[in-house]
């Protein structure tokens, strides 16, 4: 770790792929067709992306630049999961007739519908239509408040789902073909699942609906002790469905943090220190919490402080602190430890979820990445960006 060049993140490959094989498992123990659909926007890294696809996933993307992103990688649009409001007509159009997987979430997609080509000889199109969830309503115990309601998908408690529905099956050679419920609750509980998979069922049940796809979304905890596993999560939408008698629907999963939090580190190094004080010393480290703690709400991590040497002397108060301006760029606080010096290092595990995505360009640019691959071999996947690629936006 001390050959690395600081800061940077570290993509393990091993782990990345130990996710994606559990989470198949255990869907394919009790399902007969199952996708996964790796969430862009949790983390983006071109390299992640790629690997994604090696180890067989589709690419589940949440805006028009993500679906861009996802066709640079590789994905073909039948490798793609479309999702959120915010596509463009040209991919959507695109998307549909390239085979992906397509939730329509706003109304001006259901008009898009009618600017598809004429399909091919006896084929039609297939669509798939998210369904609004209102948490207090399914799973009082997952939710937060009274009316832990949605702006997303299109509801059943007004008229706009079966609205939708009509819209769609009014258009020749268009299919509704699936449902999507993504939906997160704060606990990340299986049984949160079970009840909004039995609700999507009771819904499929009440319109007759024939689909291909139920897609449960994404919210799911990471391989981690003490917490719900993917075959938790597996049997909570095995349940519902198979009282449905719809075990046959090919069931979709999108994790997002379940798949990277887990497969990256970031490594910084302690380029300054100061003593303000009779017990209080300040470390500055070439890392900032806005490439760790994007929200700023952490205030410890799952960290190793690699010494270069052995035998420090304790330290009564250590702050450490980032490499911005900002006073409470602090990431933590560590009592009577061996004492910190110039170029120690701290290596952050567990920070691929809503990090590297949310990186302001605030002071310092985004930094290196590494990939660790399975025979140990670290090399560098992404360089630094520098003032340079500001620039090359101008007009
Ligand atoms: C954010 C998101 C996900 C991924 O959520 P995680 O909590 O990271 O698993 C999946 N699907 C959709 C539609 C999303 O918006």
């Amino acid at each position: 770790m001390f050959r690395l060049q600081t800061p940077a993140f570290i993509f393990d490959e091993v782990e990345f792929g130990r996710g994606v094989a559990e989470f198949r498992g255990a869907l394919e123990q009790r399902f007969v067709r199952v996708g996964i659909g790796y969430s862009v926007k949790t983390n983006s890294l071109p390299y992640a992306l790629r690997q994604a696809r090696k180890e067989g996933c589709m690419a589940e993307v949440v805006s028009h630049d993500e679906y861009e992103l996802a066709r640079l990688c590789g994905f073909t649009p039948a490798e793609i999961v479309y999702n959120g409001p915010m596509k463009s007509k040209e991919t959507f159009i695109e998307a549909v007739s390239g085979g992906a997987i397509v939730n329509i979430e706003t109304k001006r997609e259901l008009e898009w519908l009618q600017e598809l080509p004429a399909p091919q000889g006896a084929g039609c199109y297939n669509i798939g239509l998210r369904l609004n969830i209102n948490i207090s309503r399914i799973s009082a115990e997952d939710a937060d408040g009274e009316d832990d309601n949605s702006r997303f998908g299109f509801s059943d408690e007004s008229e706009e789902f079966a609205e939708a529905i009509r819209q769609i099956e009014s258009i020749e050679g268009v299919r509704l073909a699936g449902l999507h419920i993504h939906r997160t609750a704060h606990s990340r509980s299986p049984r949160f699942y079970e009840h909004s998979v039995a609700y999507a069922a009771s819904v499929i049940r009440k319109y007759d609906l024939r689909l291909d796809y139920l897609d449960v979304g994404g919210g799911y905890f990471g391989i981690f002790p003490g917490k719900p596993t993917f075959a938790h999560y597996a049997q909570a939408f095995h349940t519902p469905l198979h009282a449905a008698g719809l075990t046959d629907l090919r069931i979709i999963v999108e994790p997002g943090n379940a798949l990277t939090a887990s497969a990256f580190k970031f490594i910084t190094e302690v380029i300054d220190v100061k003593r303000i004080d009779s017990r209080t010393r300040f470390l500055t480290t070439d890392g900032s919490r806005n490439d760790v703690d994007p929200f700023f709400h952490k205030s410890d991590y799952l960290k190793e402080i690699l010494y270069q040497t052995p035998d420090r002397p304790a330290e009564n108060l250590q702050i450490v602190g980032g490499c911005s301006c900002l006073e409470y760029d602090r990431l933590f606080t560590l009592t009577d430890a061996p004492r910190l010096e110039r170029g120690d290092r701290i290596l952050y595990n567990n920070v691929g979820a809503y990090t590297m995505t949310l990186s302001p360009q605030f002071i310092r640019l985004w930094p290196r990445v590494y990939a660790l691959s399975a025979d140990g071999t670290l090399k560098e996947v992404r360089r630094p960006a520098r003032a340079h690629d500001i620039i090359s936006f101008d007009k």
